[in-house]
């Protein structure tokens, strides 16, 4: 019993090292980052070709359950498998991990939006932690910027005033204070993704009076199962797809 593994989170790097190799899996990453951090066990790199190329990969390499333990905003993803899922009857889990506590966040639907707050709000030192994607609404802004990301934006969609960290977390809570404190933050822009890695910057940023604005997740699709620990995402594989009797 073969599963996929939709991965490119610490989640799902947790769950293959917990199925690996006593479960058949195939971890698959987008392929977005040099250098990711891989999961053990097999891995394939690089888009599938859209959803038909998802459903054929499916069918060729004889998968019979998949887990998508993709981060919650990778809703193209999350959605093409729940359709291909549905449509060749597979037992299909999403592993969403828990969204963290807004607090005193202002909440918005898009980086459009909450680049729209910013401007109106007239913030001046803007701390942009919401990915590469995830700078062009800022663009026009006259605003500072500490844009903190794995990869680098593309230069044309950088704001006039800027600073780009490169970096990937986990990020602690003394070293997020000090980033806060140290570059005069007004205001941290984020996606609730949720998890323990990313965030200190939201007690940080509470503890320094500083204003958050917090992107809400995509919904998921209508009608999907879903577990919200790595511990409960083994316990569904375990049970959907229960390891064949030993030989020998
Ligand atoms: P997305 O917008 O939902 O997906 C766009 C396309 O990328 C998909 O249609 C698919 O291409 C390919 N893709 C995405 N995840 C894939 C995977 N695990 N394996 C193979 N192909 C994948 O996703 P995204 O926001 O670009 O995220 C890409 C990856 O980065 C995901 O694995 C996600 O967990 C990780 N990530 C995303 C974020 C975020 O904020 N979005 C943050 C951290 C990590 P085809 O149509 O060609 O199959």
């Amino acid at each position: 019993m073969r599963i996929l593994l939709l991965g490119g989170t610490g989640e799902a790097r947790a769950l293959a090292a917990r199925l690996h190799p006593d479960t058949d899996i195939i971890s698959s990453l987008a392929g977005r980052v040099p250098d990711p951090a891989l999961p053990v066990g097999p891995v394939r790199i690089g888009g599938f070709g859209g959803a038909e190329g998802l459903t054929q990969w499916l069918r060729d390499n004889d998968i019979r359950a998949v887990v998508d333990a993709t981060h919650p905003f990778a809703a193209t993803m999350t959605a093409r498998a729940a359709q291909a899922c549905a449509d060749l009857k597979l037992p299909h889990v999403v592993l969403a991990r828990p969204a963290w506590n807004p607090g005193e966040a202002t909440l918005v639907a898009s980086d459009t939006e909450a680049a729209d707050i910013v401007a109106q709000q007239g913030y001046s030192r803007v701390f942009l932690t919401t990915g590469r994607s995830g700078v062009a609404p800022f663009t026009g802004s006259d605003a500072w910027f500490l844009i903190r990301v794995v990869t680098p934006p593309d230069p044309e969609v950088l704001p006039r005033h800027h600073e780009v960290l490169l970096s990937r977390g986990p990020y602690g809570y003394g070293d997020e204070y000090a980033l806060l404190r140290d570059n005069r933050i007004e205001v941290l822009v984020t996606k609730n993704s949720g998890g323990a890695l990313t965030e200190a910057k939201l007690a940080a940023a509470k503890n320094l009076g500083v204003a958050v604005v917090m992107i809400d997740r995509p919904p998921l699709p209508a009608g999907v199962e879903t577990v919200s620990t790595v511990d409960e995402a083994v316990a569904w594989v375990l049970r959907s797809c229960p390891p064949g009797p030993q030989v020998g």
